[in-house]
Parts: structure tokens; sequence; C-alpha cells
């Protein structure tokens, strides 16, 4: 079975607002290994909407519209499928009832036009809003399965999982089973390259995605069965891990820093971090990972020359003759942060964001890391391209992913 998801409303098209149903419904449907073959965005207008569910019909099992359900007149999602079925419109009267008392309750005279989102078209299934006024609906017609849902996230997140409960117990024929491996350390051609005898098969259909915090390396695959599919594709996980070894970070959904913070833990490393150009977004990562107090003792952003040489104890010397953005200054910052702090494990990044403040010699995207780790201290070079934003996420992930190599060479 297979699917495709449309977005009713004028404010995508405008820009206005960013489609997040279309996200969120994709991923459901790809948890379910229900194939997402199209995603459309359309304004609120009948005759397009026409249109694009005549094409929708030929092409897809599943139809997900979304939008378009409130009470005024350039809502009309379900009057226009409901046109497009050749079928009737009918008043609902307990969904009218609870939209009368969803306005008792508030303190509000209904409005007229807020009865227009107690018609469905008949024989709907309809599917209750805990969170506003504009039901949504299931249609089942010819083979065919039309859901309707309103915009809002708040009230089309919790209506879906009464979808999901329902499309459970439709599904048939093949299905596209997807996992995934996350990787850091080798950019995407690098490691397609290394990957690139997986990368033309049909089923798995294997493929490598740049994302911002990670290169993700997808398995899809087609089969009639789960049970079917997940030895298969486990099969393949495991030859690519083979062959990209310790650059494969994680297989299922988990950031760079809950594998750093897990391992930190399972290791009871303590951790102590000085931030300069990352201004705290090193740490900011690691602070998502719930539980990680067990591990991390400090975290100081120092920013300035002064509070490099004050607060960890970098030479004065040493930031005049090599500069702060240097081997020597990210060694000196990774030790004196691991020693003030009294942790097992100092890090330290030290670099130039941009845009300005670059030389020939020091040009904007140098970043200098150090590690201090029992009694030593390593130091690491990298230039990073893009923009100011850019530079520092990069800078941010890349001294996690060395501390996760360090942690796991530490074994
Ligand atoms: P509607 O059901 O068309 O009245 O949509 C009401 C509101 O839901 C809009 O003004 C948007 O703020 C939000 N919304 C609609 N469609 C989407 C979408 N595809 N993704 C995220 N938000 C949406
Ligand atoms: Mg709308």
């Amino acid at each position: 079975m297979n699917a495709e998801i449309i977005n009713i409303g004028n404010e995508l098209l405008l820009g206005d607002t960013l489609n997040t149903n279309a996200q969120y419904l994709s991923q459901k449907l790809t948890e379910l290994a229900i194939q997402v073959n199209y995603h459309t965005t359309v304004s609120d207008d009948e005759e397009k909407l026409l249109q694009l569910l005549n094409i929708s019909q030929q092409r897809s099992d599943i139809i997900i519209l979304t939008g378009g359900l409130g009470p005024t007149p350039d809502d009309l999602t379900k009057e226009t499928l409901t046109k497009f079925l050749n079928k009737k419109l009918i008043l609902h009267h307990p969904t009218l009832n609870k939209i009368k008392k969803y306005f008792q309750k508030i303190k509000f005279q209904m409005p007229s036009v807020n009865k227009k989102q107690a018609y469905f078209p008949e024989n709907s299934i309809i599917l209750e809003n805990q969170n506003g006024t504009a039901p949504g609906c299931i249609i089942e017609e010819q083979n065919r399965i039309f859901v309707v849902l309103p915009g809002p996230p708040r009230e089309l997140i919790p209506m879906f999982e009464n979808v999901i409960n329902f499309l459970k117990k439709k599904i048939k024929g093949p299905r596209l089973y997807v996992r995934q491996l996350k990787c850091l350390g080798l950019g995407e051609s690098a490691i397609a390259e290394k990957i690139k005898k997986f990368l033309n098969l049909t089923n798995p259909y294997i493929a490598t995605y740049a994302k911002q915090d990670c290169i993700l390396i997808k398995i899809m695959y087609r089969s009639e069965s789960e049970k079917k599919a997940l030895p298969a594709i486990n099969s393949f996980k495991k030859k690519i891990k083979k062959i990209l070894g310790n650059i494969v970070f994680t297989d299922d959904d988990k950031n760079i820093e809950d594998v750093v913070a897990e391992l930190l833990i399972s290791k009871n490393e303590t951790i102590a971090i000085a931030e300069s150009c990352t201004g705290g977004l090193v740490t900011s990562k690691l602070v998502n990972y719930p539980g990680i107090s067990k591990v991390l003792v400090e975290a100081v952003v120092v920013y300035s020359n002064i509070s490099k040489i004050r607060r960890l104890g970098v030479k004065e010397k040493t930031i005049i003759k090599h500069g702060a953005v240097s081997k020597q200054t990210a060694k000196e910052m990774a030790l004196g942060i691991k020693n003030t702090a009294s942790a097992d494990i100092g890090i330290s990044i030290t670099g130039i964001a941009g845009p300005a403040g670059g030389s020939k010699t020091k040009p904007v995207g140098l970043v200098y890391f150090g590690l201090a780790i029992q009694n030593k201290v390593f130091t690491y070079k990298y230039i990073f391209n893009g923009n100011r934003q850019t530079i520092r996420q990069r800078a941010a992930l890349t001294i996690l992913n060395i501390l996760r190599l360090h942690l796991l060479e530490a074994n």
C-alpha cells in the first residue's frame, strides 16, 4: 500500500507557515512501513484541489488531506472532497452537540459559521478533535482511503493516533521497511564511495543523505512482511558497518550527544568543557541528554583572551606568541579546564567562526580542539566551510565525535 499527502492552505504557499504536517505524517507512515510517494501543497481553491484529487486517486491507496477544516468560507476541504466523491454532506448531530458544548465551556456564543464543522461526507468515520472544533474524518471509497485532518499540528497529531490504529487494520500488500545508520567523521561523498556497491541496488534501496547533524544512510526494503524484511535489513546494516567501522555512531534514532553521554556515563568518566567560538553549543547539546549531571562537572565559555588566561590558566605568552586560535592555546585550555574542574576529561574549542577575523594563515572556519584525558593532551585542527552558524555547529559535532572515538578506544 502506498500513500500521498495533500496539504491545503494559502499560508503554506505564501511561506508564512512551515509545512510540518507533511514531515510528521511521513515519519508516522514510514514507521508503519507505508510508502509515501508524493507531498503536494495546494491553495484554498476548489478547482485546484479537484484537479489534484483526480490525479491522486489514480496513483495512491491512501490519500491524506490536511487543513481547510476551519469554519470560514475559505476552508473547503470536506466540501470539495464530498463533491469529488459524488457524495452528500450530512450533518452529524453528536459533533454539532460537541461543538456547542465546547463553546459553552469557554463561555462564548457559538458563531453560526461553526455549524459547518459538523457536516461530513456521507459514510464517514468521524475523528474527534480533543483540542479544537474541527473534527477530521476517514472515508473509504473504491479501495481508496481518504483521511481528512485539521491544519493545526496540536490538533492533527493527537488525532492521527486514531488513524494509525485504523490503518494498521487495513494495511495489505508489500510495505516499505526503513531503517538507518548515522555517521560522523567522513563527508557524504567519501561515505558513498566506500559503500558504492550497495548504492545501486533496488531492494533494498540504500541511499545517503547529508543532514545538519550527521550523514544518514537509509536502508529501504520492500517486503510482504516484517519477518522477512528485518533480517535482510540487519544483514545489510552489518555489511555497511563492517566497511565504515567507527564512522557509524548509531543504528537507531540517537543523536551524537546521546551516544557520547551514554559512553561517558557507562565508563564513569567525568568531563569539563571550555568553549570559545562555539559559545556553549557543545555543552548545550550534551545537556539535551537527561542524566548528564552524572558526568558533566563544569562548562565555561571563555570568549576573551583574558578569560582564557584568568579562568583556565592559559599563559599570556602562549596567546601572544601563537594566538588565541592555535594548537597551543587549545592544548592549554583543555588542560586548564580539566585540572581546575577536577574532571577526568577536559575538552576545548577555539576557532574563527567569521565572517570577520580571518587571515591568510588563519582563515575563517579554522578551529582547534583540545582533549585532555588521563595524562595526555591531544589537539586537532580543522577548517570548516560555511557561515558563522554552520562553522559553530560543525565544530560542536566534530569535538563530540572526537570524544566518542576516544571513549571507544579506551575500551
Ligand atoms: P486550517 O485547518 O486550514 O484552518 O489551518 C489552521 C492553521 O493550522 C493554519 O493557520 C496554520 O497555522 C496551521 N497549519 C495548517 N496547515 C499546516 C501544515 N501543513 N503544517 C503546519 N501547520 C499547518
Ligand atoms: Mg486553512
